[in-house]
């Protein structure tokens, strides 16, 4: 049997850093969303115990160190299966771009997987495995908005965003989060947005919504990376309602209406960045 699960991209449209805990992690306060830009998996049953994982990336490692192969691990021994899989990932989530393409990848092994070998694991107890591969991996179990609290693994739903069109726009970088964390300075922390983003999607006020869009860090990936700035701001000059920096970037998501100026916004960024997508929200109203 062959199964193919889509695996959607995730951006952030908060992202607030309330402290560092003792066990090193920070203790963080996001709003997530997916978007229909996915990656592709594969899964094709094997009657050997072997777990094989490729994917058609340079940037993505063929072996027990992708998050994939690390998922269908996870799984298999956690419900004592003996059974094999082999994983073929179509990456179409730019590596390393704070879009949780890694993340997402996992998730869909865990859905798929369950799926494939009836298991019956509810979604509860995939999310419990899912926070043990990674922070994320909980909030790509389902993929609507919402809150991630603790270091983003717990999550409570919120109402999906208004609809708009949101384009991607990736500089030319990959930036990993554990470079990013540790040069925040925790004593200077300014404006923190996640509130404010949770009254406008409360109200589905897209106006307030752009207006209040915001992440922590992304005065420490500016500073490492001033491209990355200039990308928002070109977002931004170009058309767009509301610009952030997703997760600890380097992609900015600008939040735009209509599609008309949302084709402006990605014709000025275009030979600007890397790559430039123009995307929907997976939930929206
Ligand atoms: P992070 O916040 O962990 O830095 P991200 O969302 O910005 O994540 P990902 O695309 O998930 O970025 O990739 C992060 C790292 O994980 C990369 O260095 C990549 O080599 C590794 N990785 C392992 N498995 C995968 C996978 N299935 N897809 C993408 N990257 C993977």
């Amino acid at each position: 049997m062959v199964l193919l699960e889509k695996a959607p991209a995730k951006i952030t449209l908060s992202l607030d850093v309330l402290g560092k805990r003792t066990d090193g992690f920070h203790e963080v306060k996001m709003i997530m969303t997916s978007v229909d830009l996915t990656d592709i998996l594969e899964l094709h049953e094997r009657h050997r115990d072997v777990i094989d994982v490729s994917a058609d990336s340079q940037y993505v490692p063929d072996d027990e160190r992708n998050l994939a192969y690390k998922a269908a691990a996870a799984f298999k021994q956690q419900y004592h299966l003996t059974k094999g899989v082999r994983i073929n990932i179509k990456k179409n989530i730019p590596v390393a771009a704070g879009l949780g393409g890694g993340s997402s990848d996992a998730a869909a092994v865990l859905r798929g997987l369950n799926q494939m070998w009836s298991v019956g694991a509810s979604r509860a107890e995939l999310t419990q495995l899912g926070a043990r591969l990674g922070s994320d991996v909980p909030f790509c179990m389902t993929g609507t908005t919402a809150l991630g609290t603790g270091r983003g693994e717990v999550i409570h739903p919120l109402p999906s965003p208004p609809a708009c069109y949101v384009v991607l726009a990736k500089p030319d970088m990959g930036i990993s989060t554990r470079h990013v964390f540790p040069r925040l300075n925790l004593n200077n922390l300014k404006h923190q947005p996640t509130a404010d983003v949770i009254r406008s999607l409360e109200e589905a006020n897209f106006r307030n919504l752009c207006d209040s869009v915001g992440n922590t860090l992304e005065p420490v990936t500016f500073s490492m990376h001033p491209e990355v700035a200039r990308v928002k701001e070109k977002m931004l000059a170009n058309g767009a309602a509301g610009a952030v920096m997703s997760g600890s970037g380097p992609v900015i998501a600008g939040l735009v209406r209509p599609f008309s100026r949302a084709r402006r916004v990605y014709n000025g960024l275009r030979g600007f960045c890397d790559a430039v997508y123009i995307v929907r929200l997976l939930d929206q109203r």
